[in-house]
């Protein structure tokens, strides 16, 4: 986690997001579903690994400068534990699962060399035109440095 404070006597975890937060239907900020997650799964590793209870996490998002607080309760811990048991599942299975509705997501996803979400999608769909998330031509050189003063 990005940091974990004190405030009022209680431990918080609090995750730090370069992006924009999520808006409610009336505006409102929230945080996205996986950040949501991902602090829960924090307050409930800090909680099993130092027999405390996390109330609370905060995650900051920069570029609006929005502090959203995810409380942490008994429903949460279990939406906590379905994931890890999700992950455990899929891990196990031959089939990856489906790529992504919302495609926009993929430009800056670090898993899309594996993923391979435009392929994917094309296999799925013969007249889906594939954008190209990956440069045509792989310019990447070894810089080497022959007394290693670099190194
Ligand atoms: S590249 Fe794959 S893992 Fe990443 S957002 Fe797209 S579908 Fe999801």
């Amino acid at each position: 986690m990005d940091a974990l404070r004190t405030r009022d006597g209680q431990t918080i975890p609090y995750e730090h997001k370069r992006g924009r937060c999520h808006r409610d239907e009336n505006k409102q900020p929230q945080a996205w579903e996986s950040d949501r997650l991902q602090i829960l799964a924090y307050a409930y590793l800090l909680e099993s690994a130092f027999g405390i209870t996390i109330k609370e996490g905060r995650i900051r998002y920069h570029a609006d400068n929005v502090l959203v607080h995810v409380p942490v309760d008994d429903a949460r811990r279990a939406s906590v534990r379905e994931a890890i048991q999700q992950a455990r599942t899929l891990r196990q299975s031959t089939h990856r699962p489906p790529v992504i509705d919302n495609e926009r997501l993929c430009a800056r996803c670090s898993l899309a060399p594996v993923c391979l979400p435009e392929e994917a999608r094309l296999a799925h769909d013969k007249e889906w035109q594939p954008i190209r998330l990956f440069p045509e031509d792989d310019e990447r050189q070894v810089i080497s440095c022959p007394d290693n003063r670099l190194r």
